[in-house]
């Protein structure tokens, strides 16, 4: 689903500071994996990377089998609809619409008609138990509630790829198992995820840790998470 091959980017805001140095990188289609390492070793430049916000200098990137490579802006907001859904720390929640609207917004960017989009939105609202909070605005609902409507935000467009920063930074422990439990089951029906985070218990709740370090993938690690559907030999979906 995703390959980096030799990913190089520096920044140039004052005295160059190269931050990533050659990223080699390959995520499978339905992998969840997490990307740790200190603060400023390029986590979030990659993931900025990874979901088209932001250019890299040289190498390649493959998302889905497409060279992505000196995108337009309208491009790549194009692309990013289409492919990607986004989940932050601060939820990014539009405050001034309310849960339902907010769910519905990719779905208004790709021009589906208002009531078509509503009742859609209602659906995934329903699915993350959030079905009678679809009327409340963003200031009425507690952290891990709005963290589940970002996430069925994200869902709403079907993406190829979910990208978290940080998804559970801004909750307690408790939220976050719960958060990290509707990203599980996210994945479990086939959605490849890429999740930074600096939270090991949440890091343990993948498939693969990949650290950064200074610009480099320090190693990768897979976790002892063990999917149902392993331990039984079927679909976890049937
Ligand atoms: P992390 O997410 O691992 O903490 P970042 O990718 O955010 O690290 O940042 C890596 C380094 O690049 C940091 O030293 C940061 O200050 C710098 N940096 C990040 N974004 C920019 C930017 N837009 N312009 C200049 N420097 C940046
Ligand atoms: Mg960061």
């Amino acid at each position: 689903m995703i390959r980096l091959e030799q990913i190089n980017k520096t920044y140039y805001a004052g005295a160059p500071l190269h931050v990533l140095k050659g990223i080699d990188l390959e995520i499978g289609r339905g992998e969840m994996v997490a990307i740790m390492g200190a603060s400023g070793s390029g986590k979030s430049t990659l993931l900025n990377i990874l979901g088209l916000l932001d250019n890299y200098d040289t190498g390649k990137y493959y998302l889905n089998g497409m060279l992505i490579s000196r995108l337009s802006e309208r491009k790549a907001a194009g692309l990013r609809n289409r492919m990607i859904g986004f989940i932050f720390q601060s939820f990014n929640l539009l405050g001034f619409k309310n849960a339902l609207e907010n769910v519905a917004l990719p779905l208004y960017y790709q021009g589906v008609r208002r009531r078509k989009r509503n009742q859609i939105a209602l659906e995934y609202l329903d699915r993350l138990g959030l079905k009678d909070w679809a009327h409340h605005m963003p200031n009425e609902l507690s952290g891990g509630q709005k963290q589940r409507v970002a996430i069925a935000r994200a869902l709403i467009a079907k993406p190829n790829v979910i990208l978290a920063d940080e998804p559970t930074g801004a909750l307690d422990s408790k939220t976050s198992e719960e958060v990290m439990h509707i990203l599980r089951e996210v994945n479990n029906n086939g959605m490849t995820m890429v999740i930074v985070t600096h939270e090991q218990s949440v890091a343990d709740a993948t498939d693969k840790i990949i650290r950064l370090k200074d610009g480099l993938i320090d190693y990768i690690s897979r976790t002892g998470y063990v999917q149902m559907s392993d331990i039984f030999g079927i679909d976890s979906n049937t």
